[in-house]
């Protein structure tokens, strides 16, 4: 399902275009718009769930193991040395837009340990 006012339900099914780094059937995968750092990407899932309460088992199961896979590949691609994997539920946690979604953030040998 799909909420007609919901910017991450148009994005994540290319309504709206954005900068996509990976994508699925299930998922789409693009960077943040204010990153916290170099490379800081969003796993959305292309149906709506407002938060990980929401999440349906199917989905909830190809998460991790797409955010190790992405994770991985930042590795390679932007040298990062690691990453975190964050996830907020709920206004007071956080989350600011009321689609599931993942945030992967790459940290650099040289750079904060949190920003
Ligand atoms: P939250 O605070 O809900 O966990 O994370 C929302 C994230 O979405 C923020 O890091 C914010 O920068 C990012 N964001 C909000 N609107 C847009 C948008 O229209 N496009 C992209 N690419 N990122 C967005
Ligand atoms: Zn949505």
């Amino acid at each position: 399902m799909r909420e007609d006012n919901c910017i991450f339900c148009k994005i994540a099914n290319g309504g709206i275009p954005s900068e996509t780094i990976y994508e699925d059937n299930s998922f789409r995968v693009i960077l943040d718009l204010g990153p916290a750092s170099r490379g800081h990407a969003l796993i959305l899932p292309k149906q709506h769930y407002r938060d990980l309460c929401e999440l349906d088992e199917e989905t909830a199961k190809k998460v991790l193991p797409l955010a190790a896979k992405i994770g991985n590949a930042m590795k390679k691609s932007l040298g990062c040395a690691g990453f975190n994997v964050v996830q907020n539920n709920g206004e007071e946690a956080g989350q600011t837009v009321f689609h599931f979604h993942v945030h992967l953030i790459p940290r650099y040998e040289d750079g904060p340990v949190m920003v």
